[in-house]
């Protein structure tokens, strides 16, 4: 089965100490109000790593205020952008400082690759600070020339205190996809991670303080979404509220922010991307990028493409690689070198997934490949690739948010195009082909945020991504995330000999 889950797994790496556990808010570690705290669990194992604060209402409250506070009066919205950008560079090497603490922490409570963490999520999250930092000194307006003899300029002005309610998937990448473009705008903030990953959030709440964040500026509440999340979604007293999560809790988020104080909210939500694959493709690559699309991360990320579409002249060959190819993706101990998969992030999950599985089997699609749970402990499951698949079967029309890949065939281009339409979100799509007019085509035609041609998780921190139709709005990275945190003042003055004078 090219799959083994190390028992009793002699980790090479030392599991992390679990220094923070309390809610951060105005610089320091705090209890909740309520004294209670909740449950994170190592998806390794089903064990529990350790109790953390749990926040609710009154905790945001206090974080809110601290906030308010921090950008009512506080240095932070008033220093130059230079100076700002000198602490968010120092918060980027402190965070570089303690890469493999902070991927640890993201592996025991997420599942994730250690060595992806190591090499990549982390390291990229210092970089991402470094790139707003970079572009903290450079928010300017625009000078108008009027009309009536009137003399006028913009401003662009830090929207205020922002509420960033975050998901579990990549919750280092999560929390400065969202804080790094505020921080340099010149916003505060409270962030409130997922209660499934709450632990290298509350880790970068002390590195804030580190680097000299002013007390207030960056707070942090991790409890649960109904509670704790909802209060932010409907504080009077937020400014903005930046959701990632799923579909229906943005839903939620929009109406909480509607019966209250209409604060600005983006949302980037769900997908169900699809990648087609055109006859001309390099067979053994475009297998490599599918599996890739679905099973990085255990195909918990926003944009795996979930549905591949391949043209028929070349799908017979296409199914046989990828059921090869699907062997190397080795399921094991996030810590050992050879996994390609962890875990899922928890019981709910891996039970979630597991029953959209028999869901595709009982709607009568073929099993290529996996379909099984792995191990007899923690909640790692094969990677599996569904034939057979019909459009409107759950299995292609859900996110599942698993390692479960949709295969699909299609004749035209236009046959192509529909189908890879034929879906509620809009978040992302790939498209395999050498024929320029058939990418060109094709990824005008496709609606969602990004497109793309001949790879895919192609990021790229000045390269912004987001959704069409129900995968949401903003954007995060590149300058459009920074504009989602300033708002646009315009100044006019008359003129020498102006009537208005
Ligand atoms: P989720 O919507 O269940 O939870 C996300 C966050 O919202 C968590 O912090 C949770 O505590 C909070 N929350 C839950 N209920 C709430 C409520 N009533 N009010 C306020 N906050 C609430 O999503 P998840 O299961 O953590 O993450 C998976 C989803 O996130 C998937 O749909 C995935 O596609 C999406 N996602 C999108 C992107 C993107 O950039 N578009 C990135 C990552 C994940």
């Amino acid at each position: 089965m090219g799959s083994y889950i190390e028992e009793n797994s002699a980790s090479p790496v030392k599991l992390p100490t679990i220094k923070f556990t309390k809610l951060f808010i105005n610089g320091e570690f705090v209890d909740s109000v309520s004294g209670k705290t909740f449950e994170t669990i190592d998806p390794r194992t089903g064990e529990v790593i350790a109790r953390v604060a749990e926040g609710d209402k009154e905790d945001v409250d206090l974080a809110v205020k601290a906030a308010r506070q921090a950008f009512d009066d506080g240095p932070w919205p008033r220093m130059t952008g230079a100076e700002r950008g000198r602490i968010m560079m120092k918060y980027a090497a402190l965070i570089d400082e303690h890469i493999e603490e902070l991927a640890a922490l993201d592996t025991i409570d997420a599942g994730k690759l250690f060595s992806g963490g190591k090499a990549v999520d982390i390291p990229n999250v210092a970089q991402l600070l470094r790139y707003y930092a970079g572009a903290a000194d450079k928010i300017h307006g625009e000078v108008l020339k009027m009309s009536r003899e009137l003399h006028g300029y913009t401003l662009r002005e830090p929207i205020g205190v922002a509420g960033h309610i975050i998901p579990w998937n990549f919750p280092s990448s999560m929390f400065f996809m969202m804080s790094a473009p505020a921080l340099a705008a010149g916003c505060t903030m409270i962030v409130k991670p997922a209660e499934q990953t709450p632990l290298s959030a509350l880790f970068y709440g002390h590195l804030a303080k580190q680097a000299g964040m002013p007390d207030g500026v960056i707070n942090v509440i991790t409890g649960y979404g109904p509670t704790a999340g909802a209060a932010l979604a409907s504080h009077m007293d937020v400014d903005k509220v930046c959701f990632t999560g799923s579909t229906e809790v943005g839903r939620k988020i929009m109406q909480a922010a509607a019966t209250s104080n209409l604060k600005q909210v983006s949302l980037e939500l769900g997908g169900k991307s699809p990648l087609l694959i055109f006859d001309d493709a390099d067979v053994d690559k475009a297998a490599d990028l599918a599996l890739l699309g679905i099973l990085y991360n255990k195909g918990e990320i926003c944009v795996a493409s979930s549905r591949v579409f391949v043209q028929e002249g070349i799908y017979d060959e296409f199914v046989k690689k990828l059921k090869e190819k699907a062997k190397d993706w080795v399921v094991g101990d996030p810590f050992d070198p050879r996994s390609r998969l962890g875990p899922q992030v928890d019981k709910q999950q891996f039970d979630k997934i597991l029953s959209y599985i028999e869901h595709g089997k009982r709607e009568g699609a073929s099993l290529l490949t996996g379909g099984k749970p792995v191990g007899k402990k923690g909640y790692f499951i094969e990677p599996t690739v569904f034939t057979d698949v019909k459009e409107d079967m759950m299995i292609a029309t859900d996110e599942i948010f698993g390692p479960v890949m949709s295969l699909m065939k299609f004749k035209t281009i236009d046959e192509a195009i529909k189908k890879a339409n034929n879906t509620k979100y809009g978040l992302a799509a790939g498209i395999v082909t050498k024929n320029l007019d058939v990418a060109n085509t094709v990824s005008r035609s496709i609606r969602a945020g990004t497109i793309w041609i001949n790879c895919y998780f192609a990021f790229d921190n000045d390269c912004s991504y987001g959704g069409y139709k129900m995968s949401g709005f903003g954007r995060h990275l590149g300058m459009e995330a920074l504009h989602k945190f300033l708002q646009v003042k315009s100044v006019v003055t008359p003129i020498y000999n102006s009537p208005w004078l």
